[in-house]
Parts: structure tokens; C-alpha cells; sequence
């Protein structure tokens, strides 16, 4: 049952399920919502306990929302650079 819903949440009862269903529905929501990702991360200094590589790793990980994501292609789509550079179409 919908309690709540607006453009960008919606708050929702699932009752009489198992967790797969819940999962499922998990799943497809997180693949629905448009995101971009960190891909190139250039550290210039670095005096944590965590090396570089981790560092890099766990931003890679952030789903970051924006307007443009919509509009946004996948590399392996785009017919200007073939996926294998920075362009407009896929990167910001
Ligand atoms: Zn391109």
C-alpha cells in the first residue's frame, strides 16, 4: 500500500511477502533510478591509513543523482568515441 508519493519518493507497506520479493523490487528500483559514478580520480595527496587504491574504490562505489544522468548514454553506446574516452555524452 502507497502512503506517500511524489516525484522522487514514494513510501510504500509491502505486507504478505517473503524477502525475495522485497529484495527483487529492491533491486529494480536501485536499476531504474538514473545515477552516474566516479570513474577517474586523480589523488594528489594522501596522508590517511587508507591507501589510494581503496580510497578510489569506495568512490567509485557512491550512485550520484543528477539531472543530466537522464540524458546521459553509456560509453559502450556512444557512436562519437566509440566508449574509450571522455566525452560529452556519457561524462561530465
Ligand atoms: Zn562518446
Amino acid at each position: 500500500m502507497i502512503s506517500e508519493l511524489n516525484d522522487d519518493y514514494v513510501k510504500f507497506e509491502l505486507c504478505d511477502t517473503d524477502a525475495s520479493i522485497a529484495n527483487a523490487l529492491c533491486r529494480v528500483m536501485i536499476a531504474e533510478v538514473p545515477t552516474i559514478a566516479i570513474d577517474l580520480i586523480e589523488i594528489k595527496g594522501n596522508s590517511s591509513v587508507l591507501n589510494d587504491e581503496l580510497i578510489a574504490h569506495r568512490l567509485d562505489l557512491i550512485p550520484l543523482t543528477s539531472e543530466c544522468a537522464m540524458s546521459m548514454q553509456f560509453s559502450r553506446d556512444c557512436d562519437t568515441c566509440d566508449g574509450d574516452g571522455q566525452c560529452e555524452f556519457y561524462s561530465v
